[in-house]
């Protein structure tokens, strides 16, 4: 038994699990692309843009997203906020900004989880069943990935037990390492649950 505990249903599919009553699902490609409702941005403490899967973001999603944005007038580490879709495939934006990686001992674990906890909150609040998300903080913010990815399914496997939702979870993953740590670290608790 695994640390999610026997009563869980959970079932592996051809890169698809279960969870309660959600798909989970990994991908690798561009956020972008993906129809859902709602795609996570790896977004700053400004929401002004910045490079990586934000700035793809934002030239996909044009300035509508931007100008939301502005008004929200910025966004606390470990926190999300939303805006329209613009342009982009899907109908909303979650920007949720990740932590700076340091040292492991400043905070980043929980401010990492936070921000993947709080953007299923939004989505939750705003009906959206359906929400992709990139690796938050492994890129320009230095998280290693291999520590990353359990705080990320820790979050969202904690939050479909306590709010049974959404319907549908995608991590999509830009590089083909990022995928298949996220390949195998899901067979591996999947097969213990
Ligand atoms: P952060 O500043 O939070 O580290 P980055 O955008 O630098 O954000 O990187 C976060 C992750 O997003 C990295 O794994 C990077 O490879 C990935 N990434 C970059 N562009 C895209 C994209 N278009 N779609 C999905 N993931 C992307």
């Amino acid at each position: 038994m695994g640390k999610y505990g026997k009563s869980i249903v959970l079932i592996r599919g051809d890169f698809m699990y279960r969870y309660h009553d959600t798909e989970i699902n990994i991908l690798q490609g561009d956020i972008t692309k993906v129809e859902v409702d709602a795609i996570v941005n790896a977004a700053n403490n400004t929401l002004l843009g910045g490079g990586g899967v934000d700035g793809a973001i934002h030239r996909a999603g044009g300035k509508v997203i931007l100008e939301q944005c502005k008004k929200i007038g910025g966004c606390p580490t470990g926190e999300a906020r939303i805006t329209v879709g613009g342009n982009l495939p899907c109908k909303y934006v979650i920007h949720a900004v990740g932590p700076i990686y340091k040292d492991g001992n400043s905070g980043e674990k929980e401010l990492l989880y936070n921000a993947y906890y709080n953007s299923l909150k939004l989505a939750k609040e705003y009906n959206l069943e359906s929400i992709a998300f990139p690796s938050i903080s492994t890129g320009a913010y230095g998280y290693p990935k291999e520590k990353a990815v359990k705080v990320a399914v820790k979050a969202v496997l904690d939050f479909i037990e306590e709010e049974k939702f959404p319907k549908k979870v995608v991590f999509v993953l830009f590089g083909e390492k990022d995928y298949s740590i996220y390949e195998s670290y899901l067979e591996e608790i999947f097969k213990d649950i």
